[in-house]
């Protein structure tokens, strides 16, 4: 059986509120520079520009990590660079989950390199009981448990990306 775990109505509502969040951080008039990881982050970033009223651009950055199934090695390699510098800009990286924490902080160690004015995290989904490095997530949805989730982004072998909610994936199938 399809176990919700946050319906499509509590993520959209979640989204506004972090969007009014994220928009009183910044000096009014100031762009916002929305990067989001591919695959898992196209669909919140989608739905938090949607709900922004500040000057936003965006965009896209794939990683892969090496660590194969459900873990994550901590050894990342980017697949997709981003398209423009992010030199002197507010940045935000938008991230689908955040789980041992191995990724994003690779991500965030590059990006600051590349001298933005600010760089700062929004993740829909934080799971903190599984972290193995400190990592500073200014902007989380929801924290969640241990659990493997699939949808709104979010897959499992490249299924279930196209949900409206989020699922606790239990046994692969049936969802
Ligand atoms: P981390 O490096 O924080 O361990 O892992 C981050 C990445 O692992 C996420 O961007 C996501 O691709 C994947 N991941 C971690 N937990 C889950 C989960 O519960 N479901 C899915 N579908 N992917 C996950």
């Amino acid at each position: 059986m399809n176990k919700i775990l946050i319906s499509e109505q509590e993520i959209q509502d979640r989204i506004r509120s972090l969007a009014a969040e994220i928009e009183q951080d910044y000096p009014k008039g100031d762009e916002i520079h929305l990067v989001a990881v591919l695959k898992g982050g196209f669909m919140f970033l989608a739905d938090l520009v949607r709900v922004m009223s500040t000057g936003v651009t965006m965009d896209f950055m794939a990683l892969s990590s090496y660590g194969k199934g459900t873990t994550s090695s901590g050894q990342v390699r980017v697949l997709k660079d981003l398209d423009s510098s992010l030199e002197n800009r507010h940045v935000i990286i938008v991230e689908d989950i955040v789980d041992t924490g191995l990724t994003l902080h690779y991500l965030q160690d590059i990006l600051r390199a590349r001298a933005p004015k600010t760089v700062r995290t929004a993740c829909l989904l934080s799971k903190p009981s599984r972290r193995t490095v400190a990592v500073q997530v200014d902007y989380i949805g929801f924290t969640i448990d241990d659990h493997f989730v699939v949808g709104y982004g979010l897959d499992y072998a490249e299924k279930y990306r196209n949900l409206p909610h989020i699922a606790i994936l239990e046994n692969g199938q049936n969802l």
